[in-house]
């Protein structure tokens, strides 16, 4: 990409979109194409085709999504599964028809078997079921990036995929019955010390094991992957480290200075045991994350704190 390049960011409002658009911001990168949704619905095939023709695009960057923690995904299927092939289906082709030199999909660490060896390689996909919890969604990441293969191997378009295991920074969504677990956790202990309550709660055993990478850690990954990756098949982003839920949640405790009760309740899903990504492909190409986990969270909850202080 030249620093004049056109570059559609989809999905500019979430939390990889917004760190994307920093990244380049950063970058030099000034010719960025960006809609709101409430300009441009990418579920909406001939609006999609519309925005395509005009804008024309010379990069895209897919990160428009539905998304959503374990409950969310459990409970609203049909968003999960028709938004995400609607999106995918309709940028990843108009993209093609368009004159798009590159396109890079974001999938992610939920399209892999539910029991796959640890760490979890790219050679692991489509060998065995997917964590019922969020079946609907990984099977319409597991389309997109056959979408990807797909049009590279009849039409030789430049796509690629990136697959981020679990991710957290600015942006997150903070609701405490769609998000995820860092995010959701954060607030609960913010809250709990506001209100000086004794306990909060954490969903499932506390046993199981995630791994957890910082927004601008993947921005950074995928600006890198526009440079240096155009072949077939799906790339793991990780950060190498996962810990348990119970050791996040004590991890979360200690940086918003709650000092009461964690309990945990079982009758909530723990959803797969553990998802560690096998990352050694993207280090062999040079990249490595930069952002701790610690420091990841602190600067997310500064982050939180002054959204709240504005009112937001
Ligand atoms: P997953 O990685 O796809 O399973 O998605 P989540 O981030 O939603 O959940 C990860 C793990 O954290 C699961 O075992 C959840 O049960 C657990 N967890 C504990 N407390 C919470 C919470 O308050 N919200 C969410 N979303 N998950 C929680």
């Amino acid at each position: 990409m030249k620093r004049e390049s056109s570059i559609f960011v989809a999905g500019h409002r979430g939390m990889v979109g917004s760190a994307l658009v920093r990244a380049l911001h950063a970058g030099g990168f000034e010719n960025l194409i960006l809609r709101d949704r409430s300009e441009l619905d990418l579920t909406r095939q001939a609006d999609v085709e519309r925005f395509f023709a005009t804008a024309r695009p010379e990069y895209v960057l897919l990160a428009a999504a539905k998304v959503g923690g374990i409950l969310a995904n459990d409970s609203l299927p049909v968003q999960f599964i028709y938004d995400n092939l609607a999106i995918q289906t309709n940028v990843i082709d108009a993209a093609h028809r368009n004159g798009t030199r590159k396109l890079l999909f974001l999938g992610s660490s939920c399209v892999y078997p539910r029991l796959a060896p640890q760490p979890i390689t790219e050679a692991s996909l489509l060998t065995g079921p997917l964590e019922p919890t969020n079946e609907w969604y990984a099977l319409a990441k597991i389309a997109g990036i056959k979408m990807c293969e797909a049009y590279r191997r009849q039409y030789g378009f430049n796509a690629i995929s990136v697959m981020p295991t679990n991710l957290y920074g600015p942006e997150d969504n903070f609701d405490l019955t769609s998000s995820h677990v860092l995010p959701a956790l954060l607030r609960k202990f913010h809250e709990a010390v506001e209100r000086g309550s004794p306990t909060v709660e954490v969903w499932g055993s506390g046993a199981p094991r995630r791994e957890f990478l910082h927004v601008d850690d993947l921005a950074a990954a995928c600006l890198f992957l526009m440079e240096r990756l155009d072949e077939a098949g799906w790339i793991n982003v990780g950060a190498g480290t996962e810990l348990t839920i119970a050791e996040l949640a004590r991890t979360l405790a200690r940086v918003t200075g709650f000092r009461g009760e964690i309990r945990f309740d079982t009758s909530k899903p723990d959803g797969t045991p553990r998802k560690l990504l096998d990352s050694s492909r993207m280090r062999a190409l040079g990249w490595a994350p930069s952002i701790s986990l610690e420091d990841g969270v602190r600067s997310t909850y500064d982050w939180y704190r002054s959204r709240r202080r504005a009112g937001a």
